[in-house]
């Protein structure tokens, strides 16, 4: 028993470490149901983009790993499942900076973390097109586009793009399409990837990420930060768009924590607490081609849902070229679904 007591402490330490320094270190952290990640510049700056949906967890987390300090702590959105965490980290780390999307939510977790903002003496930062500087790593803040309802927290999700060296990670919180499509709009392709390592939308949802994002984004590895849910969140359909991306998949809920760690220039590696990333069975040959970027010129025409069918790019999205009414039968937006 003895024996046995002592590996166990041991693999506790082992658990145990502080991101190294002179590399870039994003943690995409296991809450369960929920999103937080935790980005640590090789300088030994630190940021937390989301929380997860318990207190207890991200007190956990924050000591296992050995967190320090926080620069700025970042809420994708208002939902519990990504703020709840964030109220000990403010309280631990008074950091200067709460970046969020200018959208109060209506609940208690909210008012709490609030306060705990206001306690810590922490500046609130409204999401607007900045670049954010940690140490030599760049964090570009996707702000939401033009235009979303502001009763809709999911649709006001802030994202961010990291980016550091020739390595680039990317996480939208619970975006929606509607989302998604504004900011393709608002970026080119070129701009948005090919993303190394990409937080899946919403858990895996069925309305967050789409084909025309992912051919924007191109992921190159998906993390899906998922936990036991009464959604059905990771979707089947959210699987099989990463599958046809041909990105290698992992999940909070199966591989526990994943860890990224990114050299200076760019060369980067992925660990998991336990088990591996799943390739797509159909894995292109190496190297991957880049599809020639954004989406296909406006003007494109599919006289019938077979023929659109036959390009491989239904279901055709409102707005996405080749999108028409007339296909669109319902009128959901979605035509030949
Ligand atoms: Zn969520």
């Amino acid at each position: 028993m003895k024996w046995l007591c002592a590996a166990l402490l041991s693999l506790g330490l082992a658990g145990a470490q502080a991101a190294q320094s002179g590399v870039l270190t994003i943690r995409f952290l296991d809450v369960g149901q929920g999103d937080a990640v935790l980005i640590t510049s090789p300088e030994g700056k630190t940021v937390l983009y989301d929380g997860g949906r318990s207190e207890v967890r991200m007190r956990e987390l924050l000591t296992q790993y050995r967190v320090k300090s926080l620069e700025l702590v970042a809420a994708s959105h208002g939902d519990a499942d990504h703020i709840t965490g964030l109220i000990p980290a403010v309280n631990l780390f008074r950091p200067k900076l709460f970046l969020n999307n200018g959208i109060s939510a209506t609940t208690q977790t909210w008012a709490k973390l609030l306060g705990s903002v206001q306690a810590a003496g922490t500046a609130g930062l409204v999401a607007s097109p900045r670049v954010i500087t940690l140490g030599s790593v760049k964090l570009t803040v996707l702000p939401p586009p033009a235009g979303m309802p502001s009763t809709d927290q999911n649709l006001n999700s802030v994202g961010l793009l990291v980016q550091y060296g020739a390595f680039k990670a990317l996480m939208t919180g619970d975006s929606e399409t509607a989302e998604t499509a504004g900011w393709l709009r608002a970026y080119p392709a070129s701009f948005l990837g090919p993303v190394d390592v990409y937080k899946s939308i919403h858990h895996g949802a069925a309305n967050g990420d789409n084909a025309a994002w992912l051919a924007a984004v191109r992921p190159r590895n998906v993390v899906v930060s998922v936990g036991p849910n009464n959604y059905g969140h990771p979707t089947a359909a959210a699987l099989k768009l990463y599958q046809n991306a041909g990105a290698t998949l992992y999940r909070t809920d199966l591989n526990g924590t994943v860890t990224v760690t990114v050299q200076p220039g760019g060369a980067f590696a992925l660990r998991t607490e336990q088990g591996t990333g799943v390739r797509p069975p159909t894995a292109p040959a190496v190297p991957r081609p880049v599809p020639a970027a954004p989406p296909p010129a406006p003007g494109v025409f599919y006289p019938n849902c077979a023929a659109a069918r036959a390009a491989g790019i239904t279901p055709l999205l409102r707005g996405q070229p080749g999108y028409r009414s007339g296909l669109d039968g319902d009128g959901d937006g979605r035509a030949c679904e």
